[in-house]
């Protein structure tokens, strides 16, 4: 481990633009669990019920409750070190930017500027007949879910549920950064969410550096990686962020 980090702050100190990709691991130690792996939600909550917008359309009392719950739990999170240790070597200059597949907005909160969120977030509700938006307003909602106040239509959490497309820009700039990048720091995600999880797999075909950090190995960790931070993130980021 010790080697490989070294090996990783190397790779950031002489790197032109590094990027980061995060996932549902980063979060762990900020206290909101994982969807796959150990404690993930989805051995409870099956993502084609609870995740997809069709499962919603569906059910929509029974998804919308699991949702609020998660909200609730959501805003009473903090930062990990993780998070602090991406916003640190942001506004070092050796960041350019956060590319995230959570809702949480964590790294928001840790002072990160730069964060593509690839899956959305939960700051706002969207209509889904006429499209009318507005902030999503915990102490305003209750157990049934939200409808418009423009057409009375049935809203959802303006984040990217499975059978949704990815909003175009992200998807652009996201690509255009695995193109032009020389190092990815992968964080605690497991490669299996496309296609934020081409990211990496792109940046290596244009011959970056991939820095891998997660608590076990992924289908990243044989294919693409070259430095593996085995570890809990909030550990393992803010000491390679001191070697750098
Ligand atoms: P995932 O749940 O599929 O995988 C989480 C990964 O994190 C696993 O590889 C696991 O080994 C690793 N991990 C767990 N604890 C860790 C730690 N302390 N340090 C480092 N790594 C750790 O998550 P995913 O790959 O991000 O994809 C699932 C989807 O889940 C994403 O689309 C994301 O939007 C969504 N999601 C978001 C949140 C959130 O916003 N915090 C939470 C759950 C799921
Ligand atoms: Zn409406």
């Amino acid at each position: 481990m010790s080697d490989a980090l070294h090996r990783a702050a190397e790779a950031i100190r002489g790197a032109r633009c590094a990027i980061a990709l995060t996932g549902a691991g980063i979060s762990v130690e900020s206290g909101i669990p994982p969807f796959r792996g150990k404690g993930g939600l989805w051995l409870k909550y099956p993502p084609e019920e609870y995740a997809s917008i069709d499962g919603y359309l569906r059910n929509p009392g029974k998804v919308w409750r699991f949702w609020l719950e998660l909200a609730q739990t959501l805003g009473g999170c903090r930062p990990s070190p993780a998070h602090y240790a991406l916003a640190e070597l942001e506004s070092a200059g050796r960041l350019e930017a956060v590319i995230t597949q959570n809702v949480d907005r964590l790294h928001q909160e840790a002072g990160s500027n730069n964060v593509i969120e690839f899956h959305g977030n939960f700051s706002r509700l969207a209509c889904l007949d006429c499209g009318a938006t507005r902030p999503t307003d915990l102490e305003h909602l209750d157990e049934r879910p939200p409808r418009c106040h423009v057409c009375s239509g049935l809203m959802k959490p303006g984040f990217v549920m499975f059978g949704e497309m990815i909003p175009t820009d992200a998807l652009i700039e996201a690509d255009r950064l695995a193109q032009v990048c020389d190092v990815v720091l992968v964080v605690g995600t497991s490669a299996n969410v496309f296609p934020a999880a081409s990211v990496p797999i792109t940046a290596k075909r244009h011959r970056a550096f991939i820095i891998e950090s997660n608590i076990e190995p992924t289908e990243f960790t044989e294919s693409v990686t070259d430095a593996f931070l085995e570890g809990p993130a909030g550990e393992v980021l803010p000491r390679l962020v001191e070697l750098v």
